[in-house]
């Protein structure tokens, strides 16, 4: 693992990523799960030349951002882990957000991909060199250069603020749950909690017992399922690391039953029966009230948004302190907010639990590839690229995480480590074929997106809800239409074809 510096930003040309000699140099932007998970496959692969950039302060991605109280992984920690690193020692079934952070700097340590990361550095502009097959980064601190780019920049780090007519006047402190502001103490304080999605569940009944008041701003509601959380006992956490073989069949049996919920999400939606009737049975399990109950029970087919795991959120609303507003907000005021019946509510801070910019995929850094055309050019209406991991037109650049690749279930873990085994089957390749240049055939991309969307028009996805995976038009960039299974297969070599590749003559002068 190396991050050669030949050169500095002042003039003298790009510092170099990379060794050289020693396979192709990678640059990797992000450094979440994806970006870690994709340096250390690398590393184990033979690729040492790897570079990560991070814009934050620290390897982590989501798990560094997102500190508000209460934040949890809803996927078991038996797979929401890599499955070359387990980790017999989780507290819970569902970790929290601090002891995921500490695991994948952990993780990036005991691989030595930590210390070398350089954080602090934001990359704004990626463009590829053709005459030396090279992509040219610009970043925060200087140039740098690399034969591959991998984006790892996740689908959900750039927070989403709503447009709502007052909200900068507001008197108190205003912030988005993914930066929580820990120096803002609420006790005793009134709370307006803006959106009901995934971040509010697991925050709400965390700061509920402590504040005055809360007053929660529903636009939509979504279908919950019991999350089933439980401590792991010393003996337990003993057994996993006396006997792997049982966290291995965790791991198997949780990623069997998710599998199965894809398909139900999917191709098979007949399945999703006996989880609408779940859904429905918490919610009258825990509400008496039969209008708070009303308010709460969507409209929409389960799963259509994404479903959500928690024990707490319903008892939460019953507490005399927590009020459920579903009249739409009308503005913010100085001091409050005022919904369209007028009523206004007094606040004294707003937390804005209203998710992310999940369509950016790698904006705002600007990426330019063959010919001068941006990757926002090629992408205009819809984000697409073969398996989510490569564009025509952009040559040795992958992305992780990437188009149509998240779930209504499964582990993002999971797909990145699939994504990865694609990234070293081309750079393999690459080495075999002694070439320095590959690029996914445009037919074979074009083939690839027909089918992709004439899946995805059958999925649950599709059945008429606003969610954060369909945009106002209809676009679907997010999600993968097959189970998880289809996409490790699919991903774990290159299907015969799909790829070209190709030597640059004047490479041996540059490399
Ligand atoms: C609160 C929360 C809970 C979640 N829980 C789960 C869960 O339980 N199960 C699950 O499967 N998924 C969950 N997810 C989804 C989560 O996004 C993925 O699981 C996974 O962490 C994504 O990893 P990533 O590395 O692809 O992206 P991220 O973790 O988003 O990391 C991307 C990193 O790239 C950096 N970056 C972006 N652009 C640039 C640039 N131009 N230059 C430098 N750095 C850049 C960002 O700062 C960020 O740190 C959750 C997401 C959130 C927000």
């Amino acid at each position: 693992m190396s991050a050669q510096s030949t050169a500095n930003g002042n003039g003298a040309g790009p510092e170099r990523v990379g060794s050289g000699g020693r396979g192709p140099s990678v640059a990797i932007v992000g450094g979440g799960f994806g970006g870690v998970g994709a340096a250390v496959l690398l590393v184990r692969a033979g690729y040492p030349d790897v570079t990560i950039f991070e814009r934050g302060d620290r390897l982590g991605g989501v798990w560094a951002h997102n500190t508000y109280p209460g934040a949890a992984c809803d996927v078991p920690s038996h797979l929401y882990e890599f499955s070359f690193e387990p980790n017999p020692r989780w507290s819970r079934r569902y970790a929290p957000q601090a002891e995921i952070q500490e695991y994948i700097e952990a993780v990036a340590r005991r691989h030595g991909v930590l210390e070398p990361a350089r954080t602090g550095t934001e990359v704004t502009r990626a463009e590829w060199d053709e005459a030396r097959a090279k992509w040219q980064l610009e970043t925060s601190n200087g140039p740098f250069e690399a034969d591959i780019l991998i984006t790892a920049c996740g689908q959900l780090s750039i927070p989403k603020r709503p447009v709502i007519e007052g909200l900068e006047d507001f008197a108190g402190p205003v912030f988005h749950t993914a930066e929580w502001r820990h120096d803002v103490n609420l006790d005793d304080k009134r709370v307006a909690v803006i959106g009901t999605g995934c971040s509010a569940i697991q925050t709400v009944p965390a700061i509920q017992p402590s504040v005055e008041h809360i007053d929660i701003y529903q636009r939509s509601p979504g279908w919950t399922m019991p999350k089933m959380d439980f401590e792991y006992s010393e003996r337990a956490r003993r057994a996993f690391e006396r006997f792997p073989a049982l966290q291995r069949l965790d791991r198997m049996a949780t990623f069997a039953f998710m599998d199965i919920g894809a398909a139900g999400m999917t191709s098979q939606r007949w399945l999703l029966a006996p989880f609408r009737a779940a859904g429905r049975r918490q919610i009258t399990k825990a509400i008496k009230d039969a209008d708070l109950a009303a308010r709460v029970t969507p409209a929409d087919e389960i799963g259509c948004k994404r479903i959500m795991l928690t024990d707490e959120w319903y008892p939460t609303l019953e507490q005399p302190n927590v009020d459920l507003v579903t009249e739409p907000i009308k503005r913010v005021t100085p001091t409050g907010i005022e919904s369209e019946d007028g009523t206004e509510r007094p606040a004294d801070v707003i937390v804005l639990a209203t998710g992310f910019e999940s369509h950016a995929f790698v904006a705002p850094m600007e990426v330019v590839g063959t010919g001068g055309r941006t990757l926002a050019e090629e992408w205009d209406p819809v984000a697409r690229a073969y398996l989510g991991l490569s564009v025509s037109g952009f040559p040795n650049m992958f992305l992780l995480y990437g188009p149509n690749t998240n779930g209504g279930t499964g582990s993002v873990i999971y797909v990145i480590e699939a994504g990865m085994a694609h990234v070293v089957a081309a750079l393999d390749t690459l080495q075999r074929t002694q070439a320095d240049r590959i690029e996914v055939r445009r037919e074979h991309l074009d083939a690839f997106n027909r089918e992709l969307r004439t899946a995805l028009a059958g999925s649950v996805w599709h059945t008429g809800c606003t969610s954060w995976y369909v945009d106002e038009n209809g676009n679907d960039p997010s999600q993968w239409p097959w189970m998880w299974s289809t996409y490790r297969r699919r991903t774990q070599r290159l299907e015969p074809g799909a790829y070209v590749t190709a030597r640059v003559p004047s490479h041996s002068l540059s490399a």
